[in-house]
């Protein structure tokens, strides 16, 4: 049984807000064409039959959409993607995830998400303030009133969501702070998406994380966090779900996690594919999913050259005790969380902190566990 994970840009990068941050618009500015419009039939219905030539009964598949925002696709956009794949006649587990900025999400929308068990990622900042300062609209205007009614009607409905969160920099500050609000808006499941420079940047933006902030940022989690699941309340927390699979249960559940890059199968609205999400670039694309299969978009010599090409390590990476189970971590992420300029690292110092902790995390975690079954 094998599982493929895919992520599709439906509306390419069209989005409907302004994020000041915002790393798609980057990547997206450096190819030749920024945005590839919206997914056409015809290449939705071939995307579905070539994903489906790789797979057998009883595999797994997981398909994610992502933006730009994706809703902007249209709702009978979704419609057609899951009757192709009903149409496909595989007995495959096809599993449905969409990262959204919830601006756009109406009762109809939640109808569908719900009746198709789509898990959704919706975007919110961890506080009111730093939400309105980065996340705006064309007219500049904050949009947190707008999420947070998004966020109720999906409550309302039952859809299962995470929330995901960009850390910048000034919230890399204020660990406290987004604490209380996941604690206020019972908010069950949150991602902390790191913030990074521009891809081509020279000079460091005010918004992209450091290594410093970002231990900074998950040292008081850590401590808010097991405080809470020590008196029997538990958050879902991204990161330490990832660290706990890779320590305990020996399982990778991040990319980059061990430091090697795993091919993504990007898929813009022209079918064109690419590796990672962080390098839908002109030159990393691999092909077209209207031609190849994605056994045969793997065997590209684009994609082999992806995986392989990395930075050389640090040298504090070479005498670090961690060096086995991270090795120097995502080569895109290195500036926001591992080795800085001055050979700080804020990944070791997030697991020196969190490796003596695991039996306490693991007992409390169990304690949660027997009172929910009581
Ligand atoms: S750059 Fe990072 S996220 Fe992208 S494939 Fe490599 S490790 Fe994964
Ligand atoms: S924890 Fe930091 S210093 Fe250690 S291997 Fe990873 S990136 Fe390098």
């Amino acid at each position: 049984m094998k599982h493929i994970s895919v992520l599709v840009k439906p509306a390419s990068s069209l989005c409907n807000l302004r994020c000041k941050y915002c790393f798609y618009a980057n990547v997206s500015s450096l190819r030749e064409v920024r945005s590839y419009g919206k997914m056409t039939e015809s290449v939705t219905e071939k995307m579905i039959e070539q994903i489906f030539i790789d797979l057998e009964d009883g595999d797994h598949l997981t398909l994610a959409f992502q933006g730009g925002e994706p809703t902007l696709a249209g709702l009978d956009y979704y419609r057609k993607v899951v009757a192709c794949v009903k149409a496909q006649g595989k007995r495959v587990q096809v599993h449905y995830t969409i990262q959204t900025n919830g601006t756009l999400i109406n009762e109809r929308w939640c109808e569908f998400l719900k009746e198709n068990e789509f898990l959704v990622g919706v975007s919110i900042d961890g506080h009111p303030e730093y939400h309105d300062l980065n996340r705006v609209d064309t007219k500049g205007t904050g949009t947190f009133q707008r999420i947070i009614l998004t966020k109720e009607l999906f409550d309302r409905y039952q859809i299962d969501y995470n929330v995901l969160c960009t850390l910048t920099n000034p919230l890399g500050k204020e660990a406290k702070k987004v604490w209380q609000f996941l604690q206020k808006h019972k908010i069950q499941y949150v991602q902390f998406i790191p913030c990074l420079d521009d891809l081509d940047t020279q000079t460091r933006s005010s918004y992209a994380l450091t290594p410093k902030r970002f231990f900074g940022f998950y040292r008081q989690l850590l401590s808010s966090w097991l405080a809470e699941l020590e008196k029997g309340n538990y958050i879902s927390v991204k990161l330490f779900d990832d660290l706990l699979n890779l320590l305990v249960r020996k399982q990778v559940t991040a990319c980059g996690i061990l430091g090697s890059c795993q091919v993504q199968y990007v898929i813009e609205a022209d079918g064109s594919v690419y590796p990672c999400d962080f390098y839908v670039l002109d030159e990393y694309r691999m092909g077209y999913i209207q031609e190849s299969s994605l056994k045969e978009l793997f065997n590209q010599d684009i994609s082999k050259k992806f995986v392989c090409e990395k930075p050389a390590l640090p040298e504090k990476c070479q005498s670090c005790p961690f060096k086995n189970i991270c090795g120097g971590g995502c080569k895109r992420m290195k500036d926001a969380i591992y080795v800085d300029e001055k050979d700080y690292c804020g990944y070791q110092e997030l697991l020196q902190l969190f490796l003596p902790k695991v039996n306490q995390i693991l007992d409390a975690l169990q304690n949660v566990q027997k009172g929910q079954a009581e």
